[in-house]
């Protein structure tokens, strides 16, 4: 059991680190708001810099949510962070609870929903 966790797990890893790159675009994009707010803010023409940093960043926004949502979990297949039309950025799948650094952590002993550990 041990060794096919441990193979499924390697499995996941270029799966696992593109759902970690998004989410990585994500926070980046919803820290990015403050620091381009002040920045528009300092600026002699301010209405308009505001307008466009606002209308920037959530074109930003809605592109990497999508991105995050649309991510496969390598294991179950289903979407990592959306159940229905909920989007949740835990850091376990919300299908078979696969955990976003399961390729760097020690195999779990017993995986939450097991019946998802030999779906191909
Ligand atoms: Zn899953």
């Amino acid at each position: 059991m041990t060794e096919n966790t441990q193979t499924n797990s390697a499995e996941y890893i270029p799966a696992l680190k593109k759902i970690r790159k998004r989410r990585l675009y994500l926070w980046f994009v919803i820290l990015a708001y403050l620091p381009a707010m002040m920045v528009a803010l300092e600026s002699p023409d301010y209405k308009t810099w505001v307008t466009v940093v606002f209308v920037t960043w959530i074109v930003f926004l809605i592109f990497t949510v999508a991105l995050a949502c649309l991510a496969r979990c390598p294991r179950c297949g289903e979407c990592f962070h959306t159940h229905g039309p909920t989007f949740l950025p835990f850091r376990r799948c919300l299908h078979c609870a696969l955990h976003v650094n399961a390729d760097k952590r020690a195999p779990e002993e017993d995986p939450p929903n097991a019946k998802y550990t030999n779906k191909k």
